[in-house]
């Protein structure tokens, strides 16, 4: 069995992991099933992590998001899915340069995180923009915490290296998910992409919900909603 494990080429997966402290380099001298397990780990959480943030990034999120939505469309309690934009981040890349805008971020994600429960999922989505997926959340509850995270940004003083402090704010979008609503995860995004635009119109530092996330729908259009949900499932 060693002798075959051996064979394996494991030295380029082993550096990588050895620049995180995942894996030291001297680990590769004898290689056995558990170094084996332990490169499987270290590689599984470099492609669902997001490098800078240390958050869930888009391939983990876009995996979290179907499997909430599988959830909730066979009758789980609700979800709500936010987008979550820095507001004129690119003047504080002008003002301070681009590693001080990653210190920046960095602290938006620290946070968003810190103020989230531990089975919500926060991803950084791109550039600097966060997406959360909040499981077992009414809509009305959504709008409430999506508002909180808001203002804990706000609030928060992020102190740079040469001790100048910086304050930044967010720009948030909210749909909230229900059994009853026929929707993939792309046209959610979506949906919630165009909620965040609204909150940018709005004069940015605020959060726009989707209307329909939070009136609800009619006992008729659930029971065609449940049909179609039922045939999607069968087929
Ligand atoms: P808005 O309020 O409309 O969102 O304005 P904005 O300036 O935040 O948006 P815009 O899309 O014009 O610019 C985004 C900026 O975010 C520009 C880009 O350089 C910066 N950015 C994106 N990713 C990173 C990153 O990883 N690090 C740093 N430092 N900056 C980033
Ligand atoms: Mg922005
Ligand atoms: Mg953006």
């Amino acid at each position: 069995m060693a002798g075959h494990l051996g064979d394996l080429r494991l030295s380029e997966a082993i550096s990588l992991l050895s620049q995180t402290g995942q894996i030291q380099l001297d680990d590769a001298a004898e290689p056995d099933v558990q170094l084996v397990q332990r490169i499987i780990d270290g590689l599984c959480e470099l492609s669902s992590l997001d490098a800078l943030t240390g958050l869930a990034n888009v391939r983990q999120f876009r995996m979290a998001l179907d499997q909430e939505l599988d959830r909730v469309s066979r009758g789980g309690s609700p979800m709500a899915l936010l987008m979550i934009d820095a507001d004129h981040f690119k003047s504080i890349n002008d003002t301070y340069g681009h590693v001080t805008g990653d210190i920046v971020l960095q602290a938006i994600a620290q946070c968003l995180r810190d103020n989230m429960r531990p089975m919500d999922t926060l991803a950084r989505y791109g550039g600097e923009e966060f997406a959360a997926i909040l499981p077992n959340c009414l809509p009305q509850h959504a709008l409430r915490a999506a508002d909180r995270f808001r203002v804990r940004v706000e609030a928060k003083e992020i102190v740079l290296p040469d001790g100048q402090t910086v304050h930044v704010t967010v720009s948030v979008g909210v749909v909230g998910v229900t059994a009853w609503r026929d929707s993939d995860a792309k046209s959610l995004i979506a949906s919630a992409d165009r909620q965040l635009y609204e909150a940018k119109r709005a004069g940015r530092n605020c959060v726009v919900m989707e209307p329909t996330s939070a009136t609800g729908v009619s006992g008729s259009e659930k029971s065609a909603l449940l049909s179609a949900n039922m045939q999607a499932k069968d087929e």
